[in-house]
């Protein structure tokens, strides 16, 4: 069988690049001898895909993918951004840190997004990245048990409730992930179909 290498030691991930390819073993961080250290110092989501997918398709020399995600809060600057899953601290609850972005943005501007991209790069070591956004506003109180993360706090107009509260996948078919992993899929197919 083929094998795809997806940078990540997050098993969750590995289990949703799964159901994606099908005739693919996905094979992660996790499967290798050696500890990749990576330091996630990009400015931009685009430029921490790329760190992750670089340092492992260096080890590898052959095709591998990474996803690099976070949400931006208009009111704070587009923070947390790359920084989503680290702000406040890495062992802070999102209870905590849900609450800390509901008070920044009181009486403020509510809109945010979660972005998310994918770096993808190729048997020639040509790269590529697919952004996928999902335009939100932050609500006012935590709401749904659903999800991860920033999901309780993450109204989505369309759903006139927040990502927690919703099926995943009717959050799937619109997230930020589903969107760029579609653009990936697309292309991926077109190359190897
Ligand atoms: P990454 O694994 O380095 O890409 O970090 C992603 C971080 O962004 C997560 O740990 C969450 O804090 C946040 N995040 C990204 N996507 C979502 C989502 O769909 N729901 C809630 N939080 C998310």
């Amino acid at each position: 069988m083929k094998e795809i290498w997806i940078a990540t030691g997050n098993a969750h991930k590995v289990q949703e690049f799964q159901t994606m390819f099908e005739d693919y073993k996905v094979r992660s961080m996790k499967d290798l001898d050696q500890k990749i250290e990576i330091i996630e110092d990009g400015k931009t989501f685009e430029e921490n895909a790329l760190i992750k997918a670089r340092s492992l398709y260096n080890v590898l020399k052959q095709p591998v993918i990474s996803d690099d995600s976070g949400i931006e809060v208009d009111a704070m600057d587009k923070k947390p951004g790359v920084e989503s899953a680290r702000w406040m601290g890495e062992d802070t609850s999102y209870d905590i840190k849900n609450q800390a972005i509901m008070d920044a943005v009181e009486g403020k501007d509510r809109t945010a997004r979660y972005v998310c991209v994918i770096a993808y790069i190729d048997e020639n070591g040509k790269e590529h990245v697919y952004r996928g956004e999902c335009e939100g506003e932050i609500y006012t109180e935590q709401l749904g048990t659903k999800g991860f993360g920033y999901d309780p706090i993450f109204y989505y107009p369309p759903f006139k409730t927040t990502l927690a509260n919703v099926s995943e996948e009717q959050k799937n078919s619109i997230s930020h992930r589903g969107k760029a992993l579609e653009l990936f899929m697309k292309d991926w197919r077109k190359k190897n179909d």
